[in-house]
């Protein structure tokens, strides 16, 4: 939780330093977009406006790139690397790249999958305890919530590297066509790396509730 709150102010800061310095070559995050897409053979897609703060996204199903108010048509150092990530996405989704389709499979289900795997285990949990004779059905109901849970686990397993993928993609794109300035290129990756670094964090913390699911089977294994 230290870690993750550490990260998250560490993006907002960047980000919001980032938002604050024009990119030297004066496009916007739009143009970008569309000569990011272009380059790279990405036909049929649309930018649009989504009112907020980081709702940022590439949406296959709509065949809509979204940009957040800081990103929209603005021409800073930040706006450019987050419209850079999300063509990112598309290009990967365009290449039909697999770690980024097994993501695409796992997202719908991933929420589902994290709450029901530890309800099942603290279910499992309280059974072992309710009873001397149902731990043969405790380690099993417990056994069953770590199997769900490894559908989050997975998601957040292979979101990690294609989100740094996206990344690397828009680092190389940006630095390519000269979008930001030489001097600038150093900030724009420390914007879309300490983005980076929250998914690391997601995983860290996903990896730990796996853990304390296996735990809590182990002990209720103990009373089998
Ligand atoms: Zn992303």
């Amino acid at each position: 939780m230290i870690a993750s709150f550490i990260v998250q102010g560490n993006l907002k800061r960047k980000a919001a330093q980032g938002s604050q310095i024009r990119a030297a070559s004066g496009k916007t995050a739009n143009q970008i977009v569309e000569e990011m897409l272009r380059e790279h053979g990405v036909t049929g897609l649309s930018i649009e406006h989504k009112p907020g703060q980081l709702t940022d996204c590439y949406s296959p199903r709509e065949g809509k790139i979204y940009l957040s108010d800081t990103t929209y048509n603005q021409s800073s150092i930040t706006a450019i690397a987050v419209a850079a990530h999300e063509c990112g996405h598309a290009i990967q989704d365009h290449e039909n790249m697999l770690i980024y389709e097994i993501r695409q499979k796992l997202a719908p289900i991933a929420g589902i999958c994290s709450q029901a795997g530890v309800w099942l285990a603290v279910i499992g949990l309280a059974v072992a305890q309710a009873s001397s004779g149902g731990g043969a059905l405790a380690y099993n109901i417990c056994n069953l919530g770590i199997l769900v849970y490894m559908g989050a686990f997975l998601f957040y397993l292979v979101m990690l590297p294609v989100e740094r993928d996206a990344s690397k993609r828009a680092y190389k794109d940006m630095k390519q066509a000269g979008w930001v300035g030489k001097d600038q290129e150093k900030f724009a990756y420390k914007v879309l790396r300490a983005a980076g670094d929250t998914y690391a964090i997601a995983l860290a913390s996903a990896a730990v509730t796996l853990l304390r699911l296996l735990t809590i089977r182990n002990s209720a294994n103990r009373r089998r």
